[in-house]
């Protein structure tokens, strides 16, 4: 199965969405993450494998390690599966990841940042960046049958937008403050941020904000999130991915 229909999202109307005022699309992407030295990377080891190699001297199983790196690697891998089915989380903090979320709103910020441990965020301020170049994230309304009501949904959004973006203009030209004429926004503009996390923190948004209980945006986001990171940690989230997949 597909991931995102795993994890209950579907997008029929991507096409209305196309020509609506300042519309703009989700995007995440990786654009850091922990590397092990040169001397590490000889015996085998690799960023997806750094909390294996850490854990290694839980039990002094470093000796474990041959002369050829492919294999140690591989005894790596399946140390990283057997952390992860004892609960032996910690050494998943060993690994960091830096990622570039555009194109999500306000109100999933507000839903996010409620996360404490292992996690950051720089996001663009509202207080320096002018408000009157915001864009704006459209509801997918993928429960909605008939076409013609997800247009009048569509066009309500895109009305609040514009009128937005007019009175913001027309505050600060009567002198208010960015900070202050910001306030009227919707929750619906869009922000753009680095979100900064270990594997163990993520690994923890992911059981949270993957399940159907949680809203429909912060799930598409974390589903990007885990589409990106299984091209180059898959070993830290294959349970994760098969379950929303098989
Ligand atoms: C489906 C869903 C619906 C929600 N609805 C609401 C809502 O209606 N209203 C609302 O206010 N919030 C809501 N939340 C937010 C929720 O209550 C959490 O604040 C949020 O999910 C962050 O989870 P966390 O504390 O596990 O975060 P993290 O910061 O990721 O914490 C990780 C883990 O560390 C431990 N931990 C963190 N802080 C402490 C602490 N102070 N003491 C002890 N252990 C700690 C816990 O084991 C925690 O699970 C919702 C979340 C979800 C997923």
């Amino acid at each position: 199965m597909d991931l995102y229909t795993g994890v209950g999202l579907s997008d029929p109307w991507k096409e209305l969405r196309k020509k609506l005022f300042r519309n703009t699309e989700p995007k995440v992407k990786i654009i850091a993450i922990t590397q092990p030295l040169e001397e590490l990377k000889q015996q085998g080891v690799e960023s997806g494998t750094i909390p294996a190699y850490t854990a290694r001297h839980c039990w002094e199983s470093s000796n474990k390690y041959t002369d050829d790196p492919m294999e140690n690697n591989k005894l790596d891998k399946q140390l990283i599966q057997n952390l992860i089915k004892m609960g032996h989380d910690t050494p998943l903090q060993a690994l960091n990841y830096v990622f570039d979320v555009e194109g999500i709103t306000k109100s999933l910020q507000a839903q996010w940042t409620r996360h404490k441990i292992g996690v950051g965020w720089s996001f663009r301020s509202t207080r320096y960046v002018s408000g009157s170049s915001n864009s704006f994230i459209y509801n997918t309304y993928d429960y909605i049958k008939e076409e013609e009501k997800v247009k009048e949904l569509l066009s309500m959004d895109e009305e609040i937008n514009k009128k937005a973006i007019e009175i913001f203009d027309k505050k600060i030209e009567l002198g208010s403050t960015k900070q202050d004429a910001r306030k009227v926004m919707p929750v619906q503009f869009a922000t753009h941020c680095s979100f900064f996390a270990n594997a163990r923190a993520i690994r923890h948004l992911f059981k949270l904000r993957l399940d159907k209980h949680a809203e429909w945006e912060i799930r598409r986001m974390s589903a990007m999130m885990l589409e990106e990171i299984m091209k180059i940690t898959p070993e830290i989230y294959q349970d994760i991915y098969d379950k929303y997949t098989k």
